[in-house]
């Protein structure tokens, strides 16, 4: 059985519709895929229907964007209820940053002399809730300021470029127990991939699972052996349920394609356990 639990759709920043994503991933020999979008739980119904359809199973989840000791920190949540108010509160806030964001990115690439409009943005983004960065780049592609989305990042949107501004994101230790609370299973994204691994040591894991955090995404491209194996040491000490995806964009992110990580059966029965319990909970 093979199991990705990590994916995005044009719902947020993939390159694909949430159906044509189960479709690929049907056609790259998956059995379980996990769509797990951005800050929301647009793509799901899309998604569920056409999963029906191709014959696998869909776990729908959501990488909600929080923020830990200053760093920005990437939060899969399994199974939660898409309904549950103070999740969709929190979400809402979310997508407001995200969107709020864009304004202020073009007005300081505008001030670095290069001109892209709201509009611009919009005509890359079709009709996602949540445009941010990525489509920026899109634009700046598409007209043809920057050959693809990497140079895009590297030249202007990254965190010291000229178009960098910084937004809106949720406290991770208070969006752990949120997403218990609406009956979901919260695990860490690429917890080493990214800034934040000098803040997210084994201590603070610890901490976090004593706020109900359930496990870590180990094997993910941006994890190299050695993190994975540390991170895996982790996980074993810390009882925490341990997952492997592609963190799949489409043609938006190269490298990631579906299924180049896996999660193991076990692990998916656990988290489908403790979605189990969290909604036993409420
Ligand atoms: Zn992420
Ligand atoms: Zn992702």
């Amino acid at each position: 059985m093979r199991i990705d639990l990590h994916t995005h759709s044009r719902a947020s920043d993939g390159t694909q519709s949430p159906a044509e994503v189960m479709r690929a991933a049907a056609d790259a020999g998956l059995d379980v895929v996990a769509l797990t979008d951005h800050d929301t739980s647009q793509g799901w119904a899309e998604a569920a229907e056409a999963a029906a359809e191709v014959g696998i199973d869909l776990v729908p989840g959501i990488e909600i964007s929080t923020v830990y000791e200053g760093r920005g920190v990437h939060l899969l949540a399994y199974l939660p209820d898409p309904a549950d108010p103070e999740l969709l509160t929190a979400l809402g806030r979310v997508l407001d940053g995200r969107n709020s964001r864009v304004p202020a990115i073009l007005q300081r690439l505008r001030e670095a002399g290069v001109h892209l409009t709201v509009d611009d943005v919009r005509r890359v983004a079709s009709g996602t809730p949540a445009t941010g960065r990525p489509h920026v780049a899109d634009a700046l592609v598409a007209l043809g300021v920057v050959a693809d989305r990497a140079e895009a990042f590297e030249r202007f949107l990254n965190p010291g470029r000229p178009g960098y501004a910084s937004r809106h994101a949720e406290s991770l230790i208070e969006m752990i127990p949120r997403v218990v609370a609406a009956g979901g299973v919260p695990v860490i994204a690429h917890p080493w991939g990214r800034s934040a691994r000098r803040v997210l040591t084994e201590s603070a894991f610890a901490d976090l699972r004593d706020l109900g955090l359930a496990g870590i995404e180990v094997d993910h491209e941006d994890h190299d052996p050695a993190t994975r194996s540390a991170l895996r040491g982790i996980a074993a000490n810390l009882g925490f349920v341990v997952t492997g995806s592609s963190d799949y964009h489409g043609t938006g992110k190269v490298d990631h394609d579906l299924g180049c990580n896996t999660t193991a059966p076990e692990e998916l029965a656990r988290i489908r356990e403790l979605a189990h319990l969290a909604r036993a909970g409420r």
